[in-house]
């Protein structure tokens, strides 16, 4: 049996309602393996921002990085913004993704039976947007601007040391994810835009560098401006997707849309010894407190964080519970007698909950 501490920040809108069927979810898919997740809020929010000026507090970061993992559910509110316009979401998201060294973005792009097509002629969509998420082109934030009358320039930075570690963590996501279901081949595909620009010519190299470390893992190569089209229409050729950050930004938004869009997208940020999980949505504040908003995504982060637990900690009965609550989320979604109103239905996010709860107990 293991115990571990999750940093739990519902944040602002339908944050803390996605936030308790996702946790129920994951206390319940722990039992089933005879773990056990201890549960502690934080903080964290553009309402308390604008309550005391401050969104996340040292101390609260503090907790963040003496937890196992943070489970976040979302943050941001219209009238939380600073005097620049920049949102107060930054300040938490971003705040905790430097402070913790969070430097892999994962995003799953996965087709459901049950949940209506986008792309109606491909085949099932299955594969990870892995984003390097500390560096490329968002580092201009940190000094690399420079903004003059008549010309304005942003830096690209890409460094070796940080590409190593992304590429890195896409070969190993592959290898797992090959040795789940070896049916499908371990591939991961780099997207760049290395036939014009410097930097990310370095980037290529480095991945064909770390590539060598995995001669069982095929390797694929993408320009960006192809990557979309791909993506629209041969998704199902991808499997594990590594790439800059900007162009992860981009093509992990277009990756969620071709899967059924905002209330299923989950996510991960990760890094060496710190995690943290949240719905790809934002708060969805136009419809926060009437209890329907679609908890999947926010469900579907909860087994990322089970998923990682298990391999960041060599606790295989982990990676079964994460597991336990993908197997579950999809046979409800299959059912169709629960779904929430954004996907045709009328359950509340509890009804789904309950269901998903169900599922996984059922399961194990
Ligand atoms: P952010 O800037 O934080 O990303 P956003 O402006 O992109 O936020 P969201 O909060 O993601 O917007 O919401 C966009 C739309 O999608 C809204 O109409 C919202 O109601 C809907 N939506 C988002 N998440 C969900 C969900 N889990 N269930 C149902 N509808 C959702
Ligand atoms: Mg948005």
């Amino acid at each position: 049996m293991s115990r571990f501490q999750i940093a739990v920040i519902g944040g602002d809108g339908i944050g803390p309602e996605i936030t308790d069927q996702a946790m129920r979810v994951a206390v319940a898919a722990a039992a089933t393996v005879g773990h056990e997740l201890e549960l502690v809020d934080l903080d964290a929010s553009a309402l308390r921002w604008l309550r005391t000026g401050v969104a996340l507090p040292d101390e609260q970061l503090e907790a963040a990085r003496a937890a196992d993992a943070v489970y976040l559910g979302a943050i941001g509110l219209p009238e939380a913004r600073h005097p620049d316009g920049r949102e107060v979401n930054g300040d938490v998201i971003l705040g905790l993704r430097t402070g913790l060294d969070l430097y892999a973005g994962i995003r799953p792009a996965k087709t459901y039976p049950g949940v209506p097509r986008v792309l109606t002629s491909t085949a099932d969509i299955d594969y990870v947007v892995v984003r390097e998420n500390v560096e490329g082109m968002f580092a201009s934030r940190k000094g690399g601007a420079r903004v003059g009358d008549a010309v304005v320039t942003d830096t690209l930075i890409v460094t070796r040391a940080g590409t190593e570690r992304v590429v890195r963590h896409a070969f190993e996501l592959a290898r797992a994810r090959h040795a789940r279901r070896p049916e499908r081949p371990a591939i991961v595909t780099v997207v760049d835009k290395s036939n014009a620009f410097a930097s990310y010519a370095f980037f290529r190299q480095i991945f064909d560098d770390v590539a060598a470390e995995f001669p069982d893992v095929k390797r694929g190569y993408a320009y960006i401006d192809a990557m979309t089209t791909f993506q629209v229409q041969h998704p199902e050729r991808f499997d594990v997707v590594v790439t800059e950050n900007l162009f992860g930004d981009i093509i992990s938004d277009l990756a969620g849309a071709t899967v059924g869009g905002l209330g299923l997208a989950a996510s991960a940020d990760v890094g060496d010894d710190h995690g943290m999980f949240q719905s790809a949505h934002g708060s969805a504040p136009d419809i926060a407190g009437r209890g329907i908003a679609n908890p999947t995504a926010a469900i579907l982060s909860a087994a990322l964080m089970l998923n990682w637990l298990g391999t960041s900690r060599d606790d295989e009965a982990a990676t079964i519970a994460g597991e336990r609550i993908d197997t579950a989320v999809a046979k409800v979604l299959q059912s169709g007698d629960t779904l929430t109103p954004d996907l045709g239905g009328s359950a509340t996010s509890a009804q789904f909950g309950d269901a998903v709860v169900r599922a996984v107990e059922d399961d194990s």
